[in-house]
Protein backbone atom coordinates (compact mmCIF):
# COMPACT_ATOMS: atom_id res chain seq x y z
CA UNK A 1 0.00 0.00 0.00
CA UNK A 2 1.08 3.60 -0.86
CA UNK A 3 1.54 4.50 2.88
CA UNK A 4 3.66 1.59 3.54
CA UNK A 5 6.62 3.33 1.87
CA UNK A 6 6.35 6.61 3.26
CA UNK A 7 9.52 7.18 2.25
CA UNK A 8 9.28 7.33 -1.38
CA UNK A 9 7.25 10.46 -1.03
CA UNK A 10 9.23 12.02 2.12
CA UNK A 11 10.34 15.36 2.16
CA UNK A 12 13.47 15.37 4.66
CA UNK A 13 15.25 18.15 6.52
CA UNK A 14 18.31 17.75 7.93
CA UNK A 15 18.75 20.03 11.48
CA UNK A 16 21.87 19.80 13.52
CA UNK A 17 20.26 20.43 16.88
CA UNK A 18 23.02 22.69 18.59
CA UNK A 19 22.65 25.17 15.81
CA UNK A 20 18.88 25.16 15.07
CA UNK A 21 16.87 27.00 18.16
CA UNK A 22 18.25 27.37 21.63
CA UNK A 23 15.07 26.64 23.96
CA UNK A 24 16.70 27.69 27.42
CA UNK A 25 18.92 30.72 26.99
CA UNK A 26 22.41 29.25 26.70
CA UNK A 27 23.51 29.59 22.99
CA UNK A 28 23.54 26.35 22.46
CA UNK A 29 20.61 24.78 20.03
CA UNK A 30 19.03 22.39 22.26
CA UNK A 31 16.00 19.91 21.89
CA UNK A 32 13.27 22.30 23.75
CA UNK A 33 14.08 24.52 21.15
CA UNK A 34 13.72 22.21 18.51
CA UNK A 35 10.31 21.29 19.81
CA UNK A 36 9.35 24.46 19.59
CA UNK A 37 9.74 24.43 16.06
CA UNK A 38 7.86 21.56 15.00
CA UNK A 39 4.87 23.58 13.75
CA UNK A 40 7.20 25.67 11.48
CA UNK A 41 8.43 22.82 10.08
CA UNK A 42 5.16 20.92 9.54
CA UNK A 43 4.12 24.21 7.73
CA UNK A 44 6.75 23.93 5.41
CA UNK A 45 5.68 20.46 4.14
CA UNK A 46 8.67 18.90 5.67
CA UNK A 47 7.45 14.75 6.61
CA UNK A 48 10.69 13.59 8.29
CA UNK A 49 13.67 14.80 9.68
CA UNK A 50 16.76 14.22 10.16
CA UNK A 51 18.70 14.35 12.87
CA UNK A 52 22.79 14.84 12.91
CA UNK A 53 24.75 13.35 16.45
CA UNK A 54 23.23 14.71 19.42
CA UNK A 55 24.97 11.91 21.31
CA UNK A 56 27.31 12.84 23.79
CA UNK A 57 30.56 13.74 22.17
CA UNK A 58 33.81 15.88 22.67
CA UNK A 59 32.58 17.55 19.77
CA UNK A 60 35.52 17.76 17.62
CA UNK A 61 34.09 16.96 14.12
CA UNK A 62 29.96 17.87 14.77
CA UNK A 63 29.06 15.34 16.86
CA UNK A 64 30.81 12.81 14.66
CA UNK A 65 33.06 11.32 17.11
CA UNK A 66 30.57 9.64 19.69
CA UNK A 67 31.50 9.35 22.88
CA UNK A 68 28.27 7.48 24.08
CA UNK A 69 25.21 5.77 21.45
CA UNK A 70 23.01 5.96 23.74
CA UNK A 71 22.46 8.83 25.54
CA UNK A 72 21.86 12.74 24.49
CA UNK A 73 24.84 15.61 24.86
CA UNK A 74 23.70 17.27 27.88
CA UNK A 75 24.36 20.60 26.19
CA UNK A 76 21.21 19.66 23.98
CA UNK A 77 18.94 18.20 26.92
CA UNK A 78 18.30 14.60 27.66
CA UNK A 79 17.00 11.44 26.77
CA UNK A 80 13.61 13.09 28.32
CA UNK A 81 13.58 16.27 25.89
CA UNK A 82 14.58 13.39 23.36
CA UNK A 83 11.29 11.77 23.83
CA UNK A 84 8.96 15.14 24.18
CA UNK A 85 10.49 16.06 21.30
CA UNK A 86 10.13 12.89 18.98
CA UNK A 87 6.73 12.04 20.56
CA UNK A 88 5.72 15.85 19.67
CA UNK A 89 7.17 15.25 16.00
CA UNK A 90 5.04 12.32 15.75
CA UNK A 91 1.88 14.18 16.54
CA UNK A 92 2.54 16.76 14.08
CA UNK A 93 3.12 14.40 11.50
CA UNK A 94 6.84 14.43 11.47
CA UNK A 95 8.91 11.23 11.43
CA UNK A 96 12.41 11.22 12.48
CA UNK A 97 15.43 9.72 11.12
CA UNK A 98 18.89 10.05 13.63
CA UNK A 99 22.50 9.42 12.20
CA UNK A 100 24.23 5.96 13.05
CA UNK A 101 27.64 6.64 13.29
CA UNK A 102 29.56 3.28 13.73
CA UNK A 103 32.04 3.00 11.36
CA UNK A 104 34.28 4.65 14.33
CA UNK A 105 34.03 6.08 17.96
CA UNK A 106 35.50 9.18 19.55
CA UNK A 107 38.69 8.15 21.01
CA UNK A 108 36.95 8.90 24.51
CA UNK A 109 34.19 6.48 24.37
CA UNK A 110 35.00 3.76 26.88
CA UNK A 111 35.42 0.81 24.52
CA UNK A 112 38.45 2.80 23.08
CA UNK A 113 39.48 3.35 26.21
CA UNK A 114 39.90 -0.05 27.94
CA UNK A 115 40.83 -1.24 24.12
CA UNK A 116 43.95 0.90 24.80
CA UNK A 117 45.21 0.49 27.93
CA UNK A 118 43.98 -3.06 29.03
CA UNK A 119 45.24 -5.89 25.81
CA UNK A 120 43.21 -8.39 27.65
CA UNK A 121 40.12 -6.42 27.40
CA UNK A 122 37.04 -7.47 25.09
CA UNK A 123 37.19 -4.05 24.20
CA UNK A 124 41.03 -4.66 22.59
CA UNK A 125 39.31 -6.43 19.60
CA UNK A 126 36.82 -3.59 18.82
CA UNK A 127 39.04 -1.80 17.05
CA UNK A 128 41.61 -2.22 14.34
CA UNK A 129 45.37 -2.40 15.19
CA UNK A 130 48.57 -2.80 13.97
CA UNK A 131 52.43 -3.28 15.35
CA UNK A 132 53.79 -1.87 12.66
CA UNK A 133 52.73 1.41 10.60
CA UNK A 134 51.34 -0.23 7.33
CA UNK A 135 52.77 0.96 4.22
CA UNK A 136 50.02 2.71 2.75
CA UNK A 137 49.20 4.69 6.24
CA UNK A 138 50.00 8.00 4.08
CA UNK A 139 46.88 6.75 1.92
CA UNK A 140 43.37 7.32 1.62
CA UNK A 141 42.47 10.34 4.10
CA UNK A 142 39.39 11.52 3.93
CA UNK A 143 40.61 15.02 5.03
CA UNK A 144 44.10 15.77 3.16
CA UNK A 145 45.79 18.63 4.39
CA UNK A 146 44.43 18.29 7.91
CA UNK A 147 44.62 14.07 8.55
CA UNK A 148 48.65 13.12 8.51
CA UNK A 149 47.94 9.82 8.40
CA UNK A 150 44.80 6.87 8.91
CA UNK A 151 47.59 4.93 11.14
CA UNK A 152 48.47 6.16 14.49
CA UNK A 153 50.59 5.22 17.22
CA UNK A 154 48.88 4.90 20.56
CA UNK A 155 51.46 4.99 23.37
CA UNK A 156 49.56 3.40 25.71
CA UNK A 157 48.36 0.24 23.76
CA UNK A 158 52.16 0.23 21.81
CA UNK A 159 50.17 -0.78 18.88
CA UNK A 160 48.93 1.54 15.97
CA UNK A 161 45.21 1.80 15.67
CA UNK A 162 43.30 2.29 11.88
CA UNK A 163 41.20 5.72 11.86
CA UNK A 164 39.68 6.69 8.14
CA UNK A 165 38.50 9.80 9.28
CA UNK A 166 40.77 12.10 12.33
CA UNK A 167 42.79 10.43 14.77
CA UNK A 168 40.45 11.01 17.42
CA UNK A 169 38.01 8.99 15.60
CA UNK A 170 39.18 5.00 15.56
CA UNK A 171 37.32 2.82 13.51
CA UNK A 172 35.36 -0.11 14.73
CA UNK A 173 36.50 -3.44 13.88
CA UNK A 174 33.08 -4.71 12.18
CA UNK A 175 34.24 -8.01 11.75
CA UNK A 176 34.30 -8.80 14.91
CA UNK A 177 30.92 -10.17 15.86
CA UNK A 178 30.39 -8.39 19.09
CA UNK A 179 31.02 -5.24 17.53
CA UNK A 180 27.90 -6.05 15.19
CA UNK A 181 25.87 -7.18 17.88
CA UNK A 182 26.56 -3.57 19.86
CA UNK A 183 25.97 -1.95 16.25
CA UNK A 184 22.32 -3.80 16.07
CA UNK A 185 21.79 -2.73 20.02
CA UNK A 186 22.34 0.89 19.33
CA UNK A 187 19.99 0.61 16.13
CA UNK A 188 16.96 -1.05 18.67
CA UNK A 189 17.59 1.71 21.21
CA UNK A 190 16.61 4.26 19.27
CA UNK A 191 14.04 2.48 17.31
CA UNK A 192 12.35 2.04 21.08
CA UNK A 193 12.52 5.81 21.15
CA UNK A 194 10.30 6.35 18.04
CA UNK A 195 12.88 6.97 15.26
CA UNK A 196 11.73 5.96 11.57
CA UNK A 197 15.44 4.64 10.49
CA UNK A 198 18.74 5.99 10.06
CA UNK A 199 21.14 7.95 7.88
CA UNK A 200 24.00 5.89 8.07
CA UNK A 201 27.61 7.36 7.89
CA UNK A 202 30.65 6.81 5.81
CA UNK A 203 28.49 3.70 4.64
CA UNK A 204 31.45 2.58 2.10
CA UNK A 205 34.10 2.62 5.36
CA UNK A 206 31.87 0.92 7.38
CA UNK A 207 31.53 -2.00 5.36
CA UNK A 208 35.67 -2.04 4.11
CA UNK A 209 38.24 -5.05 5.97
CA UNK A 210 40.86 -3.74 7.61
CA UNK A 211 43.56 -6.28 8.42
CA UNK A 212 46.20 -6.70 10.83
CA UNK A 213 48.94 -8.08 9.04
CA UNK A 214 52.01 -6.52 8.86
CA UNK A 215 52.58 -3.41 6.34
CA UNK A 216 49.49 -4.12 5.14
CA UNK A 217 46.20 -2.53 6.07
CA UNK A 218 44.03 -3.87 3.85
CA UNK A 219 42.33 -7.30 2.86
CA UNK A 220 39.36 -6.83 0.26
CA UNK A 221 36.57 -8.96 1.90
CA UNK A 222 34.45 -10.69 -0.42
CA UNK A 223 31.99 -9.10 -1.89
CA UNK A 224 29.52 -10.57 -0.27
CA UNK A 225 30.40 -10.72 2.85
CA UNK A 226 31.06 -6.78 3.22
CA UNK A 227 27.54 -6.59 2.30
CA UNK A 228 26.63 -8.83 5.50
CA UNK A 229 26.58 -6.21 7.66
CA UNK A 230 23.99 -4.43 5.86
CA UNK A 231 21.85 -7.41 5.29
CA UNK A 232 21.80 -7.99 8.98
CA UNK A 233 21.43 -4.68 9.83
CA UNK A 234 18.13 -3.74 7.11
CA UNK A 235 16.75 -7.36 9.08
CA UNK A 236 17.60 -6.21 12.29
CA UNK A 237 15.91 -2.96 11.45
CA UNK A 238 13.02 -4.27 9.63
CA UNK A 239 12.26 -6.89 12.69
CA UNK A 240 12.59 -4.06 15.05
CA UNK A 241 10.25 -2.07 13.54
CA UNK A 242 8.51 -2.87 10.01
CA UNK A 243 8.69 0.90 8.46
CA UNK A 244 12.18 1.67 9.46
CA UNK A 245 14.64 2.79 7.09
CA UNK A 246 18.86 2.98 6.18
CA UNK A 247 20.01 5.83 4.03
CA UNK A 248 23.31 5.60 3.00
CA UNK A 249 25.69 8.32 2.69
CA UNK A 250 28.10 6.46 -0.01
CA UNK A 251 29.84 8.53 -2.25
CA UNK A 252 30.40 5.74 -4.90
CA UNK A 253 29.56 4.58 -8.17
CA UNK A 254 26.53 3.58 -9.28
CA UNK A 255 27.30 0.25 -9.35
CA UNK A 256 28.68 -0.02 -5.45
CA UNK A 257 25.57 1.69 -4.72
CA UNK A 258 23.28 -0.53 -6.74
CA UNK A 259 25.16 -3.67 -4.39
CA UNK A 260 24.09 -1.07 -0.98
CA UNK A 261 20.38 -0.82 -2.09
CA UNK A 262 20.49 -4.58 -3.59
CA UNK A 263 16.73 -3.98 -4.55
CA UNK A 264 15.71 -2.38 -1.39
CA UNK A 265 16.19 -5.48 0.42
CA UNK A 266 19.53 -3.85 2.18
CA UNK A 267 19.46 -0.48 1.92
CA UNK A 268 16.06 1.55 1.16
CA UNK A 269 17.59 4.40 0.64
CA UNK A 270 20.48 5.96 -0.71
CA UNK A 271 22.02 9.40 -1.72
CA UNK A 272 22.50 10.51 -5.28
CA UNK A 273 26.46 11.95 -4.95
CA UNK A 274 26.58 11.55 -8.61
CA UNK A 275 23.53 13.28 -9.64
CA UNK A 276 24.17 16.74 -7.06
CA UNK A 277 27.75 16.74 -8.34
CA UNK A 278 26.54 16.84 -12.05
CA UNK A 279 23.85 19.13 -10.94
CA UNK A 280 25.99 21.52 -10.04
CA UNK A 281 28.29 21.43 -12.87
CA UNK A 282 24.98 21.78 -15.52
CA UNK A 283 23.91 24.97 -13.10
CA UNK A 284 27.48 26.41 -13.38
CA UNK A 285 27.51 25.93 -17.48
CA UNK A 286 23.83 27.28 -18.06
CA UNK A 287 23.79 23.64 -19.78
CA UNK A 288 21.61 20.35 -18.92
CA UNK A 289 23.84 17.99 -20.34
CA UNK A 290 25.74 17.33 -17.52
CA UNK A 291 23.05 15.85 -15.14
CA UNK A 292 20.84 14.50 -18.34
CA UNK A 293 24.57 12.17 -18.44
CA UNK A 294 24.25 11.38 -14.72
CA UNK A 295 20.55 11.00 -14.93
CA UNK A 296 21.27 8.18 -18.02
CA UNK A 297 23.42 6.38 -14.98
CA UNK A 298 21.28 6.42 -12.72
CA UNK A 299 19.62 3.49 -11.75
CA UNK A 300 16.08 3.15 -11.66
CA UNK A 301 15.29 1.56 -8.38
CA UNK A 302 13.26 -1.20 -7.39
CA UNK A 303 9.66 -0.27 -6.00
CA UNK A 304 10.70 -0.59 -1.88
CA UNK A 305 14.08 1.55 -2.96
CA UNK A 306 14.25 5.26 -3.22
CA UNK A 307 16.99 7.87 -3.89
CA UNK A 308 17.82 10.69 -1.54
CA UNK A 309 18.66 14.02 -3.30
CA UNK A 310 20.10 16.78 -1.82
CA UNK A 311 21.43 19.88 -3.23
CA UNK A 312 23.91 21.07 0.09
CA UNK A 313 24.09 19.15 3.53
CA UNK A 314 26.28 20.27 6.18
CA UNK A 315 29.90 19.00 4.51
CA UNK A 316 31.75 20.64 1.91
CA UNK A 317 30.04 20.38 -1.58
CA UNK A 318 31.80 17.20 -2.27
CA UNK A 319 33.09 17.58 -6.17
CA UNK A 320 35.32 14.83 -6.57
CA UNK A 321 33.46 12.77 -9.31
CA UNK A 322 34.09 15.88 -11.29
CA UNK A 323 37.31 15.70 -13.76
CA UNK A 324 39.33 17.96 -13.02
CA UNK A 325 38.56 20.21 -15.52
CA UNK A 326 34.61 20.49 -15.09
CA UNK A 327 35.61 21.30 -10.52
CA UNK A 328 37.69 23.89 -11.84
CA UNK A 329 34.88 25.74 -13.91
CA UNK A 330 32.71 24.69 -10.60
CA UNK A 331 34.73 26.64 -8.62
CA UNK A 332 35.39 29.03 -10.51
CA UNK A 333 31.80 30.05 -11.01
CA UNK A 334 31.01 29.30 -7.54
CA UNK A 335 33.83 29.66 -5.36
CA UNK A 336 36.86 31.23 -7.06
CA UNK A 337 38.51 32.16 -3.34
CA UNK A 338 41.04 30.08 -2.51
CA UNK A 339 38.94 30.27 1.13
CA UNK A 340 35.60 28.94 -0.40
CA UNK A 341 37.40 25.88 -1.04
CA UNK A 342 38.29 22.86 0.80
CA UNK A 343 40.09 19.67 0.60
CA UNK A 344 41.18 20.37 -2.92
CA UNK A 345 37.78 18.79 -3.91
CA UNK A 346 34.76 20.86 -2.21
CA UNK A 347 32.82 24.17 -1.86
CA UNK A 348 32.46 25.08 1.91
CA UNK A 349 29.12 27.50 0.76
CA UNK A 350 25.43 27.12 0.76
CA UNK A 351 23.83 27.30 -2.56
CA UNK A 352 22.45 30.58 -2.14
CA UNK A 353 25.29 32.62 -1.97
CA UNK A 354 26.94 30.41 -4.64
CA UNK A 355 23.99 31.37 -7.08
CA UNK A 356 24.59 35.21 -5.87
CA UNK A 357 20.76 34.95 -4.41
CA UNK A 358 19.28 35.23 -7.61
CA UNK A 359 15.91 34.41 -6.91
CA UNK A 360 15.28 32.68 -10.21
CA UNK A 361 18.41 30.13 -10.35
CA UNK A 362 17.16 29.24 -6.90
CA UNK A 363 14.18 28.44 -7.29
CA UNK A 364 14.95 26.50 -10.50
CA UNK A 365 17.57 24.84 -8.13
CA UNK A 366 14.91 24.15 -5.69
CA UNK A 367 12.07 22.85 -8.22
CA UNK A 368 14.91 20.07 -9.52
CA UNK A 369 15.78 19.10 -5.95
CA UNK A 370 12.05 17.90 -5.06
CA UNK A 371 11.50 17.25 -9.01
CA UNK A 372 13.83 14.88 -9.53
CA UNK A 373 13.63 11.67 -9.29
CA UNK A 374 13.70 10.67 -5.41
CA UNK A 375 12.80 12.00 -1.86
CA UNK A 376 14.57 15.60 -1.74
CA UNK A 377 16.65 16.47 1.09
CA UNK A 378 16.91 20.42 2.58
CA UNK A 379 19.85 21.16 5.16
CA UNK A 380 18.29 23.89 7.52
CA UNK A 381 18.54 27.25 6.41
CA UNK A 382 18.03 26.66 2.59
CA UNK A 383 14.37 27.23 2.70
CA UNK A 384 15.12 31.10 3.89
CA UNK A 385 18.80 31.55 1.56
CA UNK A 386 20.95 31.46 4.23
CA UNK A 387 24.73 32.11 3.38
CA UNK A 388 27.58 30.97 4.72
CA UNK A 389 30.09 32.52 7.45
CA UNK A 390 34.01 32.25 5.70
CA UNK A 391 35.31 33.52 8.83
CA UNK A 392 34.89 30.50 10.58
CA UNK A 393 37.17 27.22 10.44
CA UNK A 394 36.49 24.43 7.54
CA UNK A 395 33.24 23.32 6.62
CA UNK A 396 31.48 24.92 10.60
CA UNK A 397 31.21 27.74 7.76
CA UNK A 398 27.81 26.36 6.75
CA UNK A 399 27.08 25.17 10.11
CA UNK A 400 25.83 28.80 11.69
CA UNK A 401 22.83 29.27 13.49
CA UNK A 402 18.92 29.44 11.91
CA UNK A 403 18.31 32.74 11.51
CA UNK A 404 14.48 33.25 12.62
CA UNK A 405 14.31 36.49 13.01
CA UNK A 406 15.83 40.34 12.80
CA UNK A 407 15.87 40.17 16.48
CA UNK A 408 19.01 39.75 18.76
CA UNK A 409 20.97 36.70 17.87
CA UNK A 410 18.91 36.32 15.05
CA UNK A 411 15.89 35.00 17.34
CA UNK A 412 17.87 31.69 17.82
CA UNK A 413 18.80 32.58 21.44
CA UNK A 414 18.13 35.00 23.75
CA UNK A 415 21.86 34.57 25.07
CA UNK A 416 24.17 36.90 23.47
CA UNK A 417 27.33 33.68 23.19
CA UNK A 418 26.34 31.43 20.95
CA UNK A 419 27.91 28.10 19.90
CA UNK A 420 29.19 29.89 16.50
CA UNK A 421 28.64 33.02 15.06
CA UNK A 422 25.80 34.01 13.52
CA UNK A 423 26.11 35.38 10.05
CA UNK A 424 25.57 39.19 10.67
CA UNK A 425 27.52 41.36 7.73
CA UNK A 426 26.32 41.41 4.31
CA UNK A 427 23.05 40.58 2.09
CA UNK A 428 22.93 36.83 4.19
CA UNK A 429 23.07 38.52 7.64
CA UNK A 430 20.10 37.89 9.93
CA UNK A 431 18.64 41.44 9.73
CA UNK A 432 18.10 40.42 6.04
CA UNK A 433 17.58 37.07 5.76
CA UNK A 434 15.40 35.38 8.09
CA UNK A 435 11.99 33.42 8.51
CA UNK A 436 10.02 36.27 9.46
CA UNK A 437 11.25 38.60 6.69
CA UNK A 438 9.80 35.78 4.54
CA UNK A 439 7.10 34.64 5.98
CA UNK A 440 4.23 37.40 4.74
CA UNK A 441 6.05 37.99 1.35
CA UNK A 442 3.78 35.64 -1.32
CA UNK A 443 7.16 35.24 -3.61
CA UNK A 444 9.72 35.00 -0.78
CA UNK A 445 12.03 31.95 -1.35
CA UNK A 446 10.38 30.46 1.92
CA UNK A 447 6.66 30.60 0.42
CA UNK A 448 8.23 29.28 -2.93
CA UNK A 449 9.51 26.16 -1.64
CA UNK A 450 6.74 25.79 0.63
CA UNK A 451 4.86 25.68 -2.68
CA UNK A 452 7.29 23.71 -4.63
CA UNK A 453 7.00 21.03 -1.53
CA UNK A 454 3.00 20.84 -1.62
CA UNK A 455 3.26 20.32 -5.25
CA UNK A 456 6.00 17.37 -4.85
CA UNK A 457 3.79 15.77 -2.06
CA UNK A 458 0.74 16.27 -4.46
CA UNK A 459 2.53 14.25 -7.35
CA UNK A 460 3.31 10.72 -6.39
CA UNK A 461 4.01 10.10 -10.22
CA UNK A 462 7.49 11.29 -8.67
CA UNK A 463 8.14 8.78 -5.47
CA UNK A 464 6.15 6.29 -7.03
CA UNK A 465 6.34 6.18 -10.83
CA UNK A 466 8.43 5.09 -13.78
CA UNK A 467 10.77 7.88 -14.74
CA UNK A 468 12.52 8.80 -18.23
CA UNK A 469 14.39 11.22 -19.74
CA UNK A 470 13.30 12.66 -22.77
CA UNK A 471 15.38 12.95 -25.35
CA UNK A 472 17.62 16.35 -25.24
CA UNK A 473 16.87 18.61 -28.00
CA UNK A 474 18.11 21.73 -26.56
CA UNK A 475 21.00 21.59 -24.19
CA UNK A 476 19.88 23.76 -21.49
CA UNK A 477 16.32 22.06 -20.94
CA UNK A 478 16.25 19.19 -18.74
CA UNK A 479 12.76 16.87 -19.62
CA UNK A 480 12.30 13.95 -17.56
CA UNK A 481 8.53 12.32 -17.86
CA UNK A 482 6.66 10.25 -14.68
CA UNK A 483 4.26 7.89 -15.47
CA UNK A 484 2.37 6.02 -12.96
CA UNK A 485 -0.88 4.33 -12.50
CA UNK A 486 -2.07 6.07 -15.61
CA UNK A 487 -0.95 9.77 -14.95
CA UNK A 488 2.11 11.37 -17.15
CA UNK A 489 4.14 14.56 -15.34
CA UNK A 490 6.75 16.03 -17.53
CA UNK A 491 9.06 18.39 -15.63
CA UNK A 492 10.71 20.63 -17.45
CA UNK A 493 13.90 22.99 -16.42
CA UNK A 494 15.52 25.55 -18.31
CA UNK A 495 19.34 26.01 -16.65
CA UNK A 496 20.14 28.99 -18.91
CA UNK A 497 19.32 33.24 -19.00
CA UNK A 498 17.68 32.99 -21.95
CA UNK A 499 13.45 32.03 -22.30
CA UNK A 500 13.09 29.63 -24.82
CA UNK A 501 10.26 27.55 -26.45
CA UNK A 502 10.18 24.02 -25.83
CA UNK A 503 7.22 21.98 -28.26
CA UNK A 504 6.52 18.64 -26.67
CA UNK A 505 4.88 16.25 -29.56
CA UNK A 506 2.35 14.44 -28.10
CA UNK A 507 0.55 11.03 -29.79
CA UNK A 508 -3.15 11.59 -31.07
CA UNK A 509 -4.48 14.65 -33.04
CA UNK A 510 -7.31 15.15 -30.66
CA UNK A 511 -6.50 18.19 -28.50
CA UNK A 512 -5.25 17.57 -25.41
CA UNK A 513 -4.92 19.24 -21.80
CA UNK A 514 -2.50 19.93 -19.85
CA UNK A 515 -2.23 21.66 -16.55
CA UNK A 516 1.07 23.14 -14.89
CA UNK A 517 0.94 21.88 -11.27
CA UNK A 518 3.01 24.55 -10.31
CA UNK A 519 0.99 27.45 -11.93
CA UNK A 520 -2.24 25.80 -12.46
CA UNK A 521 -2.06 27.49 -16.12
CA UNK A 522 -3.66 24.97 -18.43
CA UNK A 523 -2.44 24.19 -22.00
CA UNK A 524 -4.06 22.37 -24.71
CA UNK A 525 -1.96 20.31 -27.56
CA UNK A 526 -3.23 20.66 -31.11
CA UNK A 527 -2.49 18.46 -33.53
CA UNK A 528 -0.55 16.22 -31.71
CA UNK A 529 1.72 18.54 -30.45
CA UNK A 530 1.92 21.14 -27.06
CA UNK A 531 4.42 24.05 -27.32
CA UNK A 532 5.71 25.53 -23.65
CA UNK A 533 7.40 28.55 -23.29
CA UNK A 534 9.79 28.91 -20.73
CA UNK A 535 11.18 31.82 -19.10
CA UNK A 536 14.86 32.70 -17.99
CA UNK A 537 15.66 29.60 -15.16
CA UNK A 538 11.97 28.65 -16.06
CA UNK A 539 10.83 24.83 -15.31
CA UNK A 540 7.09 23.63 -15.70
CA UNK A 541 5.57 20.57 -14.02
CA UNK A 542 3.25 19.35 -16.56
CA UNK A 543 0.62 16.94 -15.87
CA UNK A 544 -1.45 15.19 -18.91
CA UNK A 545 -5.48 14.13 -18.63
CA UNK A 546 -5.33 11.29 -20.79
CA UNK A 547 -3.05 11.05 -24.18
CA UNK A 548 0.44 10.41 -23.91
CA UNK A 549 3.36 12.35 -24.49
CA UNK A 550 5.85 10.82 -26.56
CA UNK A 551 8.66 12.82 -27.12
CA UNK A 552 9.69 16.75 -26.56
CA UNK A 553 10.62 18.00 -30.53
CA UNK A 554 12.70 21.20 -31.62
CA UNK A 555 13.47 23.35 -33.56
CA UNK A 556 16.95 22.88 -33.89
CA UNK A 557 18.76 20.22 -34.82
CA UNK A 558 19.23 16.88 -32.35
CA UNK A 559 22.41 17.23 -29.69
CA UNK A 560 23.07 14.52 -28.33
CA UNK A 561 24.96 14.85 -24.64
CA UNK A 562 28.36 15.37 -24.85
C1 LIG B 1 29.85 13.06 7.76
C2 LIG B 1 30.92 14.02 8.14
C3 LIG B 1 31.84 13.36 9.16
C4 LIG B 1 32.31 11.99 8.68
C5 LIG B 1 32.93 11.20 9.78
C6 LIG B 1 30.67 11.97 7.12
O1 LIG B 1 30.11 11.22 6.25
O2 LIG B 1 28.90 13.59 6.89
O3 LIG B 1 30.40 15.22 8.62
O4 LIG B 1 32.97 14.16 9.36
O5 LIG B 1 31.27 11.25 8.15
O6 LIG B 1 31.95 10.69 10.63
CA1 LIG C 1 20.36 25.60 24.95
Amino acid sequence: MIGDLWYKNAIIYSVDVETFMDGNGDGIGDFRGLRSRLEYLASLGITCLWLLPFYPTPNRDNGYDISDFYGVDPRLGDLGDFVAFSREAKMHGLRIIVDLVVNHTSDRHPWFQQARSDPRSPYRDYYVWSEEKPDDADEGMVFPGVQKSTWTYDESAGLYYFHRFHDFQPDLNVHNPAVREQILKVMGFWLELGVSGFRVDAVPFLIERQGKSKGKSKEKAAPEAAHDLLTEMRDFASWRRGDAVLLAEANVTMEELGDYIAGGRRMQLAFNFIANQALFLSLARGDARALHRALEQTLHLDAQAQWGNFLRNHDELDLARLSDEERKFVFSRFGPDPDMQLYGRGLRRRLASMLDGDAKRLALAYSLLVGLPGAPVFWYGEEISMGELLSVDGRESVRTPMQWSNGPSGGFSSGSKLVRPIVEEGRYGYREVNVEAQRHVPHSLLNTIAHLIRARRESPEIGWGSWELLPLHRPEVLALRYTWRGRVLIVLHNFSAEPCDVRCECAGATPQSWADALTGARHTSMQGSLSIQLGPYGFSWLRASGAECLHLQEARPELEPS
